[in-house]
């Protein structure tokens, strides 16, 4: 498969590379910044070519456009994974122009990048797009407020897998949103109880049973369907 995964450089997003190179996959990884990218960058060369690095900045129009032109081959798999937790707020004190900034790059960069990838998506048979998602983007769940940028940011990306499942069924595209749990991350912190490999490899799992009749679903790592 050749696959697409942005926010790369660390986390969840590395990982995701390294499996999937393990797997014999090929790999386009968008990284904001290449130069801080090192962990990414000394896979390359083992990769024998399947690994190329591109910038791509998930906020910026003109960043996704020129990552897109980058790519050119189909694309089998998108992982939109890019993503940032908004500041600790309360209703005191909000930080708007903060929630603004979550917006752009959980929700709008997703669809940034969808839309410019959309015409090697659709080069590819049965292409599927993941886009990572989060528990705290559930209204189900939401028992426990707070988290207006990031709540809100993972919901409104809900919001759109939904429509990109309906807008692209009729080319044989599965959309989801997938939760990875809570992970052990830069993001997720040390208390975290889920290892990054384990939640990824519980992804990728996921990833692979896909069907067209799972389009529009909203899953967990383990494959469980979550309460929107
Ligand atoms: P990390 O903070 O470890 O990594 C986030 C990644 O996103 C980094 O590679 C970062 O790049 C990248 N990124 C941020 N902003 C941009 C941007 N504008 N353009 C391109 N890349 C960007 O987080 P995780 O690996 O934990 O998170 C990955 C995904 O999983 C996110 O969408 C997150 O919301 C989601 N998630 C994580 C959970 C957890 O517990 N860890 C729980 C639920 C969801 P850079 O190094 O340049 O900042």
């Amino acid at each position: 498969m050749r696959i697409v995964i942005t926010g790369a450089n660390r986390g969840i997003g590395l990982e995701l590379v390294r499996q999937y190179l393990a797997q014999g996959h090929s790999v386009h990884a968008g990284v904001r910044t290449p130069e801080r990218s090192g962990e990414l960058t000394a896979l390359v060369g083992p990769s024998s070519g399947r690994l190329q690095l591109h910038a791509c900045d998930v906020a910026s129009d003109t960043s996704v456009r020129a990552f897109a032109a980058a790519v050119t081959e189909p694309v089998e798999l998108l992982i939109n994974n890019a993503g940032v937790r908004s500041r600790p707020d309360g209703l005191e004190g909000l930080d708007l122009d903060d929630v603004a900034r979550t917006f752009q790059v959980n929700a709008l960069g997703m669809l940034r990048v969808t839309s410019a990838l959309l015409p090697l998506l659709r080069r590819a048979q049965g292409a599927k797009i993941a886009n990572i998602s989060s528990g705290l983007s559930s209204l189900h769940d939401n028992t426990s407020g707070g988290a207006y940028g990031y709540r809100m940011s993972k919901a409104a990306l809900n919001m759109a897998s939904r429509s990109l499942a309906q807008d692209l069924r009729g080319d044989g595209i599965v959309t989801v949103a997938i939760s990875p749990g809570w992970v052990q991350t830069d993001m997720g912190g040390s208390d975290a109880p889920t290892p990054v490999a384990e939640s990824v490899s519980g992804l990728i799992g996921v990833i692979a049973r896909l069907t067209l009749e799972d389009s529009g679903g909203f899953f967990n790592f383990r494959g469980e369907r979550l309460a929107w």
